[in-house]
């Protein structure tokens, strides 16, 4: 296919993403957005629903993704809030649909945008790779706030484990000897944990919390449980963590006597990025006048690793100057609504769009894309 129209400049393209916000902002656009029904560009707010699965069905070249919680944009995190961002994530993508809308016929795309939940915890995006959502998708993309640009960071594996530990109540002076103390599992579990650190690859994580520690403390405690992760850096040294770990959980049961119950939830992939997407995408974002660290990022784990696995695709960091606080910080979330933060909408709404534009266009990367669906 030929495309003969040359790549819109920059300021061709900024007066139609001004109307981007951030903080509530973000959701709000979207609803926005929605009820507009901007001509050129699906905008969707995705669960996993046939809702959903229908409308990606008018999709073909390029979904956008941002994170939007339930009630789009609420919070994503307990007690600190957008401390992840995902508010400059949505606003992001937003920003490049608009600035898209009005360049897909000429140049031969189809563009969704596309809110999809529960990236914190639940997995949003498995749930529409499990259904099919990405089938016809042939590039998808979103940014993600973090302390520097980073094109390519390091996402890996995850696995969510909850864990329930059931024992026997007594009073805790009088009847100790008749109960079965649920929090001891927890405690000889965490301590197992502690030393298996000695025997783990520094690439590996376990962390989690007591979500339930007793009632009273002169009940012995007759329930408790606990919320873990475990991460690595693919989904098959995750499994032999997991492994390990279920067996310290295990030990807490035996050591106590308490009946152990527990649910492995749902895990995300690592990310496979499409190198050749993200050093365009560097590249645009750097004409912006970002600059892009060459270190390997810190880990983290998002369900945009299992997009990747199907359709190529891109995540990288944007920088967002929080004075040093870093994800999941309040200091983070108060800088995801600061005139920094802005500019990462801003300009990860652009070098988004200007990347779908020289994808578009480029015939190698045009032809591979098209070639794989
Ligand atoms: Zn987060
Ligand atoms: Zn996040």
């Amino acid at each position: 296919m030929s495309i003969n129209i040359g790549p819109p400049s920059v300021e061709e393209l900024r007066p139609r993403i001004t109307v981007i916000g951030v903080g509530g902002a973000g959701g709000n656009a979207i609803a926005n957005m929605i009820e507009a029904e901007i001509e050129g560009v699906d905008f969707i707010v995705a669960n996993t629903d046939a809702q959903a699965l229908a409308m990606s069905k008018a999709t073909r070249l390029i979904q956008l993704g941002a994170h939007i919680t339930e009630g789009l944009g609420a919070g994503s995190l307990p007690e600190v809030g957008h401390a992840c961002g995902h508010n400059v994530i949505c606003a992001a993508a937003l920003g490049a649909g608009l600035a898209l809308a009005p360049l897909v016929g000429s140049l031969g795309l189809r563009v969704t945008v596309v809110g999809t939940p529960a990236e914190e915890g639940g997995g949003g995006k498995v749930g529409l790779v499990e259904d099919g959502f990405f089938d016809d998708v042939h590039a998808a993309m979103m940014v993600h706030p973090w302390a520097e640009d980073v094109a390519e960071p390091t996402i890996i594996a995850v696995r969510q484990l909850s864990i329930t530990y059931h024992g026997r109540e007594a009073h805790a002076a009088g009847y100790p000897h008749l109960g079965i103390n649920a929090a001891d599992a927890l405690v000889v579990a965490q301590t197992a944990i502690g030393l298996l650190r000695q025997q783990l690859l520094p690439t590996d994580r376990v962390h989690g919390i007591v979500t339930k520690g007793g009632d009273a403390p002169n009940v012995i405690p007759a329930e408790t449980t606990a919320a873990f992760m475990v991460r690595a850096t693919t989904r098959a040294r995750m499994d032999e963590v997991v492994a390990r770990v279920r067996r310290c959980f295990e030990a807490g049961a035996l050591a106590t006597g308490a009946q152990l119950e527990l649910v492995e939830e749902v895990a995300y992939s690592d990310m496979r990025h499409d190198r050749e997407l993200a050093a365009i995408y560097r590249r645009q974002a750097e004409a912006l006048g970002r600059t892009f660290s060459d270190e390997p990022s810190t880990p983290y784990s998002t369900d945009m690793g299992d997009v990747s696995h199907v359709v190529p695709s891109i995540h990288p960091n944007i920088a967002i100057d929080a004075g040093g606080a870093v994800n999941h910080q309040a200091g983070f979330a108060a800088a995801c609504v600061s005139p920094s933060a802005d500019r990462a909408v801003f300009d990860g709404a652009l070098a988004m769009a200007m990347t779908v534009i020289v994808m578009a266009q480029d015939e190698s990367v045009r032809a591979r894309l098209l070639d794989r669906v």
